[in-house]
């Protein structure tokens, strides 16, 4: 009796695996790759609002006008051209020496103070965003949970099928992380990586920057990273390394970007961020 329920719970468990799958997948903007999705967006949308508060509520908003005003004016050209007008977009900039973006789903947006003298520009700033905007539009985060989640059944159909005793099926589970945070702390995947570099570089020369400004703010990061020395490597550059890589594969995309700036109203790297310079429009050669 016991082995029939074993075997049937097993069978239960493949069904909501199989169904899981066949049921949760779509497909991503701009690279139209299919990917994996087992959560529901409403869910995806209340858990980055509420991860957004608390952050904003443990973090010091800038009082900076003219810093905060680049922000969300850089913000707002890459939210339009991304077509997510329901999204309920929020750009704010944190005092926070560290150099780091974020952006959570929904379109909720922050960006440390110490990003800026690296992003030099609006355009470097739009690269920044452009790649941290690509990664919730993709969903990357709640992709990354819903293969945490199909781990984390296959775990349990597997504790379920060979764990013999209690013990060992706690084990099991334990061993395929069941129930833990572990998707919220994880790194994106390359391959993630790789498309938010192409979706951001779309949109930055979409919203009239050149994407060219893109690979030098990436050349800009990594040279800040070896001059701070290797034991204080920001945490946006150890998740996002700007190796020649990186770089390589940006190289690749630059044509299909060059063609969207064409088309866009051309603002070229914008107005300097941090300078005393406040020229506008500047073109780069
Ligand atoms: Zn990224």
């Amino acid at each position: 009796m016991r082995k029939i329920f074993k075997a049937f719970s097993g069978f239960l468990l493949s069904a909501a695996l199989i169904s899981a799958i066949a049921g949760g997948c779509v497909t991503t903007p701009e690279t139209g790759r299919t990917q994996l999705m087992l959560l529901d967006a409403r869910t995806e949308l209340k858990l980055g609002a509420d991860a957004y508060r608390d952050i904003l509520k443990k973090s010091k908003i800038s009082q900076d006008r003219r810093l905060t005003g680049i922000v969300r004016k850089v913000g707002w050209s890459i939210a339009r051209v991304t077509g997510r007008s329901d999204y309920k977009w929020e750009f704010n900039l944190i005092e926070n020496k560290t150099p780091n973006a974020f952006a959570l789903p929904g379109g909720k947006v922050g960006i440390n103070t110490g990003i800026l003298s690296i992003a030099k520009n609006e355009a470097g700033l739009s690269a920044v965003m452009g790649h941290e905007v690509a990664h919730a539009i993709a969903r990357h985060g709640a992709e990354r949970m819903s293969q945490s989640l199909l781990i984390a059944l296959g775990g349990e159909l597997l504790a379920q099928g060979m764990g013999q005793n209690q013990r060992q099926r706690q084990g099991i589970r334990a061993a395929y992380g069941i129930g833990s945070a572990v998707a919220f702390t994880l790194p994106f995947s390359r391959s993630n990586e790789l498309e938010a570099d192409y979706m951001g570089l779309l949109y930055m020369a979409r919203a009239g920057y050149d994407p060219r400004e893109a690979k030098r703010f990436w050349a800009r990061f990594a040279r800040y990273s070896r001059e701070k020395g290797k034991n204080s490597t920001p945490e946006f550059l150890s998740t996002h390394p700007a190796d020649a890589n990186r770089i390589r594969q940006i190289d690749g995309m630059m044509a299909q970007a060059l063609k969207e700036y064409e088309r866009s109203g051309k603002l070229g790297v914008g107005e300097e961020i941090m300078g005393t310079s406040k020229k506008r429009f500047v073109e780069v050669p």
